[in-house]
């Protein structure tokens, strides 16, 4: 095995760390793009690993014939590969592709775009629709068109300026198309699941880019838009794969944004650093591709001569 194969993916996974420590005291859209950047590289960084070691690994199975030559000289890889990293990267491969489809089947399926269009209300790029439940729920559909839904039992459950809140918050998902993140973040972590670590942060950092929209369409009133977010929380429940007022995940949930809306700038990182992590997602980028050049020597040599 050449050890050069995960270098990418080492230097991904250091500015990974490096962006996690830092993205509560970046501004949420700055943080939102840094940690996409991260997860994407991370997964560029190990997906076409995986799949080289799975390839060598299947190459070297005795019923697939005389393939050792083709590996050993598209690959470079002279040893065969450890039968426990074959099996483990063969199943990863298999069990990722089969999540990321489930992912793109379930966000077909909510798709707001798809919805407008089969029910034929495109006049509005983005209606919000009230439906009939008791439960308080507000969440914004993923698709191009981003239909907001809010449930009767929200209306009933918030005065009016707090409604509004909600909608300016819904509103920005759907504005600054915050299901990609969700797409992105759910595709990469079937493949790598350790991503999911990544990915609650996103989730969190598109929620208080969304939350901090809510306060600049309400007037700059903070507290309103804590207390609503406060509110919401203790009855709220959301469709799985919708961005909802309320989504959270374990200690990065509701009580940390309501405290970043109370005490905003309580920390805050210098451009510095963040142009930093930015140049060195670019050079691991390119390492990145350049390591991607073992799979397309692996696709010519297996394609018919
Ligand atoms: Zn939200």
């Amino acid at each position: 095995m050449q050890p050069s194969l995960f270098l990418p993916l080492a230097l991904a996974g250091v500015l990974a760390v490096a962006t996690t420590a830092i993205h509560r005291g970046l501004r949420p859209h700055v943080a939102t793009r840094l940690l996409v950047a991260s997860i994407v590289l991370v997964a560029a960084s190990a997906v076409p690993s995986l799949l080289v070691v799975s390839a060598s690994f299947l190459a070297h199975v005795p019923v697939m014939g005389t393939g050792i030559a083709w590996c050993t000289q598209m690959l470079g890889i002279h040893a065969e590969v450890p039968t426990w990293l074959g099996v483990a990267a063969t199943a990863a491969v298999a069990s990722g592709v089969w999540q990321a489809a489930r992912v793109v089947r379930s966000r077909r399926r909510l798709d707001g775009g798809q919805i407008a269009h089969a029910t034929g209300h495109t006049d509005d790029p983005r209606p919000v629709e009230v439906i009939r439940d008791d439960a308080p729920i507000a969440c914004t559909l993923p698709g191009r068109n981003g239909r907001i839904v809010i449930s009767t039992g929200m209306l009933d459950l918030l005065r009016p300026e707090e409604v509004d809140v909600v909608l300016a918050h819904e509103r920005a998902h759907a504005a600054h198309r915050h299901d990609r993140v969700l797409l992105v973040s759910e595709i990469a972590t079937a493949f790598v699941p350790p991503l999911r670590w990544l990915a609650a942060r996103a989730l969190f950092s598109v929620e208080r880019w969304a939350d901090e929209a809510a306060v600049r369409a309400c007037g700059g009133d903070r507290r309103l838009v804590a207390e609503t977010l406060a509110r919401v929380a203790l009855h709220t429940t959301q469709p799985v794969g919708a961005l909802g007022i309320a989504a959270s995940t374990p200690r990065l949930g509701v009580a940390a944004r309501v405290e970043v809306l109370l005490r905003p700038d309580a920390r805050s990182v210098g451009r510095r650093v963040v142009g930093g992590l930015w140049l060195g997602i670019a050079g691991v980028a390119v390492l990145s591709a350049y390591q991607i050049h073992h799979l397309a020597g692996l696709a010519a040599s297996l394609c018919p001569h």
